[in-house]
């Protein structure tokens, strides 16, 4: 299934429960993180969204940076359109809150990180794509690895960002892999519409799991409800539910 229409992400999306059902009967392979990413070279990420790279793969940049690689991470927007009409959250307040947020982020994730600020138009990443994918592709080399949502992630930005990176990171012999955000809520197992076959574990530690929840817990924008427009939260509990696991998801 990887028509547009299956991928609405509305609702509760699937509930955590139903997928750690199915991942007891589905066990998926495990894999280290020094299995996909050399200690001399960089691991590269790439976020549609200030908060996209922590849900995703917060776990697997503590264990790169531990082993000794570089860490780079490419925020594409500022996530500015996520409050649309809030008088409390203006787009330009917005994204320099969710710039700091992120930056604070990866502060209490203890990852040292160089963050690229991209300002490309939150929403409008699509019609950026061939230039997102040169600009990635200049700061790439050989045998780095390249961490992008996946591309049937859901959200536009997501699967724009998706193509980009696979296309630098092809065209500049590094590894790319997929990480799954939005593909949570909207994949259903059951359905057969998530790629198993293509799917590796992480193990995150007791310790990468806690900085992992903590680095969570900046994302003040994202967590609580806006008070000057009456909306609800847009990481609420359920999505939570689903980036706390104590393994991390790529696609190779
Ligand atoms: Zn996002």
């Amino acid at each position: 299934m990887d028509t547009v229409s299956s991928r609405f992400i509305q609702g509760e999306g699937t509930p955590e429960s139903v997928w750690q059902a199915w991942l007891r009967r589905h066990p998926l392979p495990a894999a280290t993180t020094a299995q996909i990413v050399s200690p001399a070279r960089a691991l590269h990420v790439v976020a549609p969204h200030p908060d996209d790279e922590i849900l995703g793969c917060a776990g697997i940049m503590r264990q790169a940076a531990r082993l000794g690689a570089s860490i780079h991470l490419w925020a594409v927007t500022d996530g500015e359109a996520s409050h649309p009409d809030s008088p409390r959250w203006p787009a330009a307040q917005l994204a320099n809150e969710r710039t700091r947020e992120s930056e604070w982020a990866l502060h209490r994730l203890r990852v040292p990180a160089t963050r690229y600020r991209l300002r490309v138009p939150d929403g409008g990443v699509e019609p950026q794509e061939d230039w997102l994918s040169a600009r990635l592709a200049r700061c790439l080399s050989p045998g780095d690895t390249v961490i992008a949502p996946w591309h049937l992630d859901g959200h536009p930005d997501h699967e724009a960002v998706s193509r980009a990176s696979r296309h630098a990171a092809d065209a500049s012999g590094c590894t790319f892999l997929e990480v799954p955000i939005w593909g949570w809520h909207w994949a259903d197992p059951e359905r057969g519409d998530f790629p198993a076959e293509r799917a590796i574990a992480i193990a995150l530690d007791a310790d990468d799991q806690g900085a992992k929840r903590d680095a969570i817990q900046t994302f003040r924008t994202q967590l609580d409800a806006d008070p000057s427009t009456g909306r609800a939260p847009i990481l609420p509990d359920f999505a939570l539910d689903r980036a706390l696991r104590d393994i991390e998801v790529l696609l190779r």
